[in-house]
């Protein structure tokens, strides 16, 4: 049995990871300050004897003795992570100090949920991990690109320097149940805009794309990174390559759910990326993955699970 350490565990990807953890037989630790997470997410794990629910800002220093450490801790919804942008800056980059600092201390291996958005708005497509990026260091989305792309510096610098183990993966736009319905992020606004039949709102053209991934792919390929064996530091890309346009995404939410909504046009946001899929060719050919659960599968489950929500 390993004891594995979750910073972000309450909220969408890291409840998922440690549920999945605990199902493996690890003990785990779950750290959030629940800025955007809920308690809700992990309530069902409170009577496991093998789960620990430790309220941390991971700005600040902790102490724990662990074998592993995933660390998720940053709000991922730009309007979320727009609210207060300097604290962004803060959870990515002291939150990334921390816990290698943790991790060097008590010799655990170390992994970091980085982001497609360290290549910004990409001029190379699809962006493979050589591809440096596009980012705009002053802008409405610097706290959230800047701070993930100086966290991997960090990462990096940590195992050259301390020779740190860490395992870095670039996840691309995720989605599934535990996504907060008002998060903002463009999947859960268009479900719960099409069942209540509201308006469904793109920002721009609608001809900007995204390549969506189903929460358990994301979090078998997250595993099995963690699993690799010392000399796998990564960056490794994690999503899925089939690539849709926001309006054909906003299209088929419509079909799925039979909403009588309709489609309106708003202004793009600052800084919106254009285009976005990632090439798999690492996690391919050294995690042996690739994403199984298609949009429309995905996109059903998500859609019952908002329904359930009974909001
Ligand atoms: P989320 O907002 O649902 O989860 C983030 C969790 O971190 C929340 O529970 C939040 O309360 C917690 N948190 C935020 N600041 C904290 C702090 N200072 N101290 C302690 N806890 C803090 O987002 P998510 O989609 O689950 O994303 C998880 C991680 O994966 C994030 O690091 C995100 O950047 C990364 N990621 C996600 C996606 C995606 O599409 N979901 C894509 C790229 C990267
Ligand atoms: N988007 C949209 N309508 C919404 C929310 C988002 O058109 O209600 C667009 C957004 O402008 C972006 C894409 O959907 O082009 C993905 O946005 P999201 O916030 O989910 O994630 P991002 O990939 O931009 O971080």
């Amino acid at each position: 049995m390993k004891r594995i350490l979750v910073t972000g565990g309450a909220g969408f990807l890291g409840s998922h990871l440690c549920e999945r953890l605990l199902n493996e037989g690890n003990e785990v630790v779950c750290v959030d300050n629940y800025f955007t997470g809920n308690k809700q997410h992990i309530i069902h794990l409170m009577q496991n004897p093998n789960f620990e629910l430790i309220r941390h800002d991971v700005i600040q220093p902790i102490y724990l003795e662990v074998d592993e450490i995933y660390n998720l801790a940053c709000p991922a919804s730009p309007i979320h992570y727009q609210y207060n942008p300097i604290k962004t800056v803060k959870t990515s980059v002291m939150g990334a100090i921390n816990m290698l600092g943790l991790a060097k201390r008590i010799n655990a291996k170390i992994l970091q949920a980085s982001t497609s958005e360290v290549y910004g708005d990409p001029n190379l497509h699809p962006q493979p991990e050589e591809y440096w990026g596009n980012v705009n260091p002053i802008g409405l989305r610097s706290c959230y690109d800047e701070g993930k792309r100086c966290a991997e510096t960090l990462f990096f610098d940590y195992h050259r320097q301390n020779k740190v183990r860490i395992k870095v993966i670039r996840i691309f736009n995720t989605y599934g149940p535990n996504m907060h319905p008002q998060d903002g992020r463009v999947v859960s606004n268009f479900i719960m805009q099409a069942l209540h039949n509201e308006n469904i709102t793109i920002y721009g053209s609608g001809e900007q794309t995204r390549s969506f991934c189903y929460c358990d792919d994301l979090i078998e390929a997250m595993i099995r990174m963690m699993n690799t064996d010392d000399s796998v530091t990564g960056p490794i890309n994690i999503g899925n390559p089939n690539e849709f346009t926001i309006r054909q995404l906003a299209e088929m939410v419509i079909e799925l759910t039979g909403s009588k909504s309709q489609i309106v046009y708003l202004p793009a946001v600052a800084d919106d990326p254009t285009q976005r899929q990632p090439t798999i060719n690492k996690a391919k050919e050294i995690l042996h993955w690739e994403p199984t659960v298609q949009l429309r599968d995905g996109l059903r489950k998500t859609i019952d699970y908002f329904k359930k929500l009974n909001l």
